[in-house]
Order: C-alpha cells, then structure tokens, then sequence
C-alpha cells in the first residue's frame, strides 16, 4: 500500500491533470466553470488530501494526516481507535462521510467550550455564513481526493457492501 507521501503525490499529479484539463475545457468555450466553484473544488481537494486521509485511522500512531494537523492531530486519536485500519473508514461513500461527521463533533465541541469558557468575546468563525451552492463543489473535491487514495490503495467501490460469501 502506497505511503502517505505517495498518496500526496499522487493525488496532487491528478489534480494538475485534471487542472489542465478543466482549463482547456473552460478555455475552449466547451464547458463554463466559475471561479468559485473552481476555488472550493480545489479547496475540498487539498483539504482531503492533506488533512481528512482516510489513514487518519491510523491516527492512534504516527500518520501524514495527523501530523499535518501539527498539536491538534491529537484530536484524531479516537479516531484511529474507532476504525481500524483499511475498514469502514476506507470505504467509498460512508468513509468520507464518517471524517466529515467526527470534525463537524470535534469542531461543535470546541467552539463550545470557547463560548462557555469565553462568553463576552465574539467569535467571528461562528458568525460565518456559508452558501451552500459552494458545498457542492466543495464535495466533489474532497470526495474525489478520497476515492484518489482508495483507487490507490487497491479498495474497490463496493468495499464494505458485499455479503462476506462463505468458501468452501
Ligand atoms: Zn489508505
């Protein structure tokens, strides 16, 4: 199975591909792609691929992904421990989902805190509005990023979604 320098590389090779491609497309008039959508593509993209790896089910030991959150990669450590390693959490459609559910706890939970412990200052990150027509490209990035790391690590889409046959 590749290292997660490979699965960097690899990812960021297609994404340069696929770059060159999506300009050429927009560029010949064939396919109009805006500029926000292409921002938050790339942003779904890089996130995935640099920071929700689905290896972060290693995150109990020494990972990528975890030391690319630098002291908070320690937030990853339950993580590791509730998947094990090439499970649910490298499946194709649930694996993803499963890191986008843990941050969205993780980052729920320490925004309160920071309102509990801090409640006259005013937090501008939690004041933010998001469009959810940038969600979608946002998405398709970071799902793409992870199916780029799955293609790589051999997992086939209907991982964790066949009946185990018995052998004879
Ligand atoms: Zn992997």
């Amino acid at each position: 199975m590749p290292s997660g320098q490979s699965h960097t590389f690899i990812n960021l090779a297609a994404y340069a591909v696929l770059g060159s491609v999506a300009l050429y497309v927009h560029r010949q008039g064939i396919f109009f792609i805006g500029q926000e959508d292409a921002l938050f593509f790339t942003l779904g993209f890089l996130v995935g691929t640099v920071f929700l790896s689905p290896d972060l089910d290693l995150a109990e030991g020494h990972v990528n992904s975890k030391r690319a959150w630098g002291f908070l990669g320690a937030l990853w450590v339950p993580y590791g421990l509730l998947f094990s390693h090439r499970g649910w959490s490298h499946s194709w459609l649930i694996g993803p989902l499963t890191r986008l559910i843990y941050l969205a706890v993780m980052v729920a939970v320490v925004t309160g805190l920071l309102h509990f412990l801090l409640p006259s200052v005013d937090w501008p990150v939690t004041s933010l509005a998001f469009s959810w027509s940038l969600a979608l490209p946002l998405l398709v990035g970071y799902y793409l990023s992870q199916w780029l790391h799955l293609i790589a690590d051999g997992v086939r889409p209907d991982h964790k979604m066949r009946w185990k046959k018995k052998r004879r």
